[in-house]
Parts: C-alpha cells; structure tokens; sequence
C-alpha cells in the first residue's frame, strides 16, 4: 500500500485558517494586533527566502511583521541595542533573529539579550530550560511542528518507539525531548542517534516514528528503516539541478523514494515540516500576544 504523506502544506493551511480567526477575535475582543519583529542581518539567500516566507505567512493570519533589516557589517552592540528596544516596545509580542548571524556577532549573547517572554522561536535558555522539566513555556518552531503535523495527520505518539536522528539544539535535542514528556500527544520512549552512532541502522529498523534532522541527503535509505514505519523528514538540502531556473532543488535527509515504499507514512521535502516551522512562530506569536493582552 501507498505511504500516508504527511502534508505540513495541508496540516499548516488548516492551523493558519484557524489561526486567521483568532487573530480577528482578539482584535475584535481587545484592540490587540499580534507584533512580530523579523530581524534580518546580511544578504544571505536562504534567510531572504526564510524571512520573506514568514512575512508572508503572518500577513496571511494578520499578524503584523515589522521588518529590521541590515547590512552584514552590523555590529553586535548595535543590534543588542534594537534587541532592548523591541523588548520595550508594547506594539512587539515576539522577536525573530533570523539565523546565521555574521561572524562578528555573538549568536548566543543575542538569544540570550531577547526576553524570554518574546522569544517566540523558543531558543532562549529560559525556555528551553522549561521545556526540558515540562512547564509551560514557548517551543522551539520546527519540533513542535513535527509534532502537529504526526498528531494532526492522525499518527499517535503514545506509548510508541521514536527515533530522532540528529541531536541539535534546534531540531534534534528539543524534538526528542517534547514528544518524552510525560503528557497528552507525547509520552513516547526516544532514542537518539548522532554521528557517534555505531550501526545507526540497528537503532533505526526499531522505530515506529523515526524523525531524521542530519542536514545530509540520503542519510537514511529504505534498509535502515522498519516495514510500516511513520518517517519524518526535517532535512533540507539544496542538490544542484541544471533543470531549475535556480539551478538546485531541495531534498531531504532521507531516501524518498525507497523509503516511501517501506513506510506507512512519510512527509515530503518540500512540503512537509517547512511549512509547519512558520506556522508555529505563529502559534507563539499569537500566544504570546494573548497573554500580553491578559496581563496588561
Ligand atoms: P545540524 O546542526 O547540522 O545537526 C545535524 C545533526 O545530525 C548533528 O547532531 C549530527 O551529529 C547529526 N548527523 C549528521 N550526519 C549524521 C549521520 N550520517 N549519522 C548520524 N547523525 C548524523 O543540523 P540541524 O540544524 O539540526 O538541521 C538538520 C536538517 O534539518 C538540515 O537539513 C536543516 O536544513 C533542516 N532544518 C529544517 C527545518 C525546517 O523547517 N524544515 C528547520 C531546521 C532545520 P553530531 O552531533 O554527532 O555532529
């Protein structure tokens, strides 16, 4: 039988509906437009395309973004600066520091200026702290969109075997540790790989939900994976391609084609966790204004 696909592209356009009406309600309700600060240093095409996607999105839920835009000569004093000011600002719920930052910039010294209760990407270590014991607190984008996008796509995390290849700090660390959390849509058992993996597809062939964030093409083909398996694909990986006007095409991590026919549900690349990122910042944007508007 065909694999399930697990569309972010579906699963992201229905929480943006959702969201959409929200954002209507708590203007309506209270006055509150959602504020997103979109911090933007340097020319580097990936972040140009990233930032302007979430532009776009947070226009389509009416969120306002407000771009700061600079040259990649920027300083990091004058940037802690702008952080400060946007921390002030009531009009801001959330900051986005799009990364990478330029060399002379220190990237953990700028998370760490944001205040944890705008730090709408979830990379403050106030946040990621809280997420660790459990509390409430802002989720990293792209983990917990992997978690919508199995429980919305009607894949239970319970009680099952996930495996998470890759151990970042943005995808694989968080994710495993959200869906082990003792609570509803997570409570699985996790095991992570990394390059310090001997054998890595002995651990693979054992999971039911096997998430892969290795930022490597074809990092796990169809042997490495057990028949029935729910694989998720974080990876985003630009191949040359003559044929596109660009000139590259984007992949994943894993072996689409051999996988898919092994798996029960895959989620593509494009199309399947990329459009679920975005659609989180939104969900803590709008969250965050919410409780601003509740504490004011
Ligand atoms: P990263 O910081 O480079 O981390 C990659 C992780 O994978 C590391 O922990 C590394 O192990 C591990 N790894 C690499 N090759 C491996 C191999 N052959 N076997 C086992 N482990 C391996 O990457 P990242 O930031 O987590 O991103 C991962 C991928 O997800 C990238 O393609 C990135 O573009 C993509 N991504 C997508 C989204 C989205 O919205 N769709 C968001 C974020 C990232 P070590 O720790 O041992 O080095």
């Amino acid at each position: 039988m065909a694999a399930q696909i697990l569309s972010g592209d579906d699963v992201a356009r229905q929480m943006r509906r959702e969201m959409k009406e929200e954002v209507a309600r708590l203007q309506a309700d209270s006055g509150v437009v959602p504020g997103l600060a979109v911090v933007l240093v340097g020319d580097n095409p990936a972040s140009i395309s990233y930032v302007t996607g979430k532009e776009k999105a947070c226009a389509e839920v009416g969120i306002r973004s407000v771009p700061h835009k600079f040259d990649a000569d920027l300083s990091e004093a004058a940037l802690l600066a702008l952080i400060g000011q946007l921390n002030a600002d009531p009009a801001i719920h959330g900051i986005l520091i799009q990364l990478p930052l330029p060399r002379q910039i220190d990237e953990s010294r700028v998370l760490l200026a944001i205040d944890p209760s705008k730090d709408v990407d979830g990379f403050h270590p106030v946040n990621l702290g809280k997420m660790l014991i459990g509390q409430e607190c802002f989720l990293p984008c792209t983990p917990h969109g992997v978690q919508q996008l199995l429980l919305r796509s009607g894949v239970p995390i319970e009680g099952r075997h996930v495996v998470v290849v890759g151990r970042s700090n943005i995808v694989g660390k968080p994710v495993a540790n959200i869906l082990f959390q003792k609570q509803p849509g997570a409570n699985a058992t996790v095991t992570i790989c990394h390059t310090g993996t001997p054998d890595m597809g002995y651990f693979t062939r054992q999971a039911d939900i096997l998430i892969v964030a290795a930022g490597r093409p074809n990092t796990v083909t169809a042997d490495m994976v057990r028949e029935g398996a729910v694989v998720v694909d974080v990876g985003v990986n630009r191949v040359p391609d003559a044929s596109r006007k660009s000139g590259f095409r984007l992949v994943g991590d894993v072996d689409y084609a051999g996988v898919s026919a092994k798996a029960s549900a895959i989620s593509p690349v494009p199309g399947g966790v990329g459009p679920m990122t975005i659609t989180m910042l939104l969900y803590n944007t709008i969250r965050s204004a919410k409780a601003f508007h509740q504490a004011a």
